[in-house]
């Protein structure tokens, strides 16, 4: 089962619709093209648990909200000069080089906003962001900001501002991928009724596994799945089970697994959250190198071939083709 699970798991291509691992390099704590002992991505692990696409996320901390629009500069700066540094690094826009990036066995780097809080409400702000490759917006953190309120004002009852719905418009023409994680509710609904585009959870659970504000409701997870788009299961131990400190690989699984038989193996694919909880990991996925482990999951439950490709990264790469064509 091991040899099965490896071999299968090194020939896929494999995706990762969300991590944090930007804000290590941004204060230099870490390089991407050095294996680390601290944090959970770099390069040469990504090459060990063979991902090709992973989302980097410019997550704004909250106190630097006044000064958002230069964080996110110097995030997307931190970003670039890494993809210049590394050549087996390169930026992906476009699903070409998502194909590139596999047939060269390098990592396609996809840089994503987690809030807009650097677009500091402004279209031409997010017209440059894309000129620099953003192709994946988080509408919202846990807060309030310009395009909507985040789970953590769901008792507000607030669904998309103005500039929230002119910002899903602006993302369906210029190609970006739009993603419900972190919105409170009311949110959710709105993106998922205005856009014309598939709309991902790039991580996230399933509300009925484990009872989390962070999750998903069935309701939801087939709003998603109507778009064509699909949840990013998410490996944060909060998110996987209650009792958290026994969280695995095997709950990761069960979120999967789940998912699946709500909405069918097309609307289900990874977001793992590494390097944005903290030292908190589940048994058996403690950084990306141990991705093999999902995969050798998935045949234990009786997943067939192509059904364990489509999870790894064949949806992610499907609905980055559809969000990012012609545009
Ligand atoms: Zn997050």
């Amino acid at each position: 089962m091991e040899n099965e699970a490896t071999s299968l798991h090194r020939q896929a291509f494999v995706s990762d619709a969300h991590c944090d691992t930007l804000l290590d390099v941004l204060e230099g704590k870490r390089k991407l093209g050095e294996r680390s002992d601290k944090g959970q991505i770099d390069l040469p692990r990504l090459h060990d648990g063979h991902v090709t696409a992973q989302v980097f996320a410019i997550w704004t901390p909250p106190s630097r909200y006044a000064d958002a629009l230069r964080y996110g500069m110097e995030a997307a700066d931190a970003f670039l000069r890494e993809v210049d540094a590394n050549d087996d690094l390169i930026q992906a826009t476009t699903v070409d080089d998502l194909d590139a990036a596999f047939a060269d066995g390098a990592v396609a780097g996809i840089l994503s906003l987690e809030g807009v809080e650097p677009l500091m409400g402004s279209l031409a702000v997010l017209r440059n962001f894309h000129r620099l490759g953003l192709r994946l917006i988080t509408l919202t953190w846990n807060f309030r900001n310009e395009a909507a309120d985040g789970v953590k004002e769901s008792v507000t009852g607030g669904g998309l501002t103005h500039f929230g719905r002119d910002l899903v418009e602006a993302c369906n023409e210029m190609g970006i991928v739009l993603d419900v994680s972190h919105l409170a509710p009311a949110g959710v609904e709105d993106a998922l009724s205005l856009s014309r585009k598939p709309v991902v959870a790039s991580h996230s659970n399933a509300k009925a596994l484990c009872d989390h504000p962070r999750n998903l409701t069935d309701e939801q997870i087939k709003g998603i799945a109507a778009t064509g788009g699909a949840v990013g299961v998410t490996f944060l131990p909060d998110f996987l089970r209650k009792d958290r400190e026994n969280a695995s690989v095997a709950d990761v699984i069960d979120h999967i697994d789940y998912i699946v038989g709500l909405v069918g193996v097309e609307h289900v694919m990874l977001g793992s959250d590494f390097d944005g909880m903290g030292d908190r990991a589940p048994r058996g996925l403690e950084d990306v190198s141990k991705l093999p482990a999902i995969t050798a999951g998935l045949l234990e439950r009786g997943y067939g071939e192509d059904d364990i490709r489509a999870i790894l990264g064949l949806n992610f790469r499907r609905i980055f083709a559809e969000v990012t064509a012609g545009a």
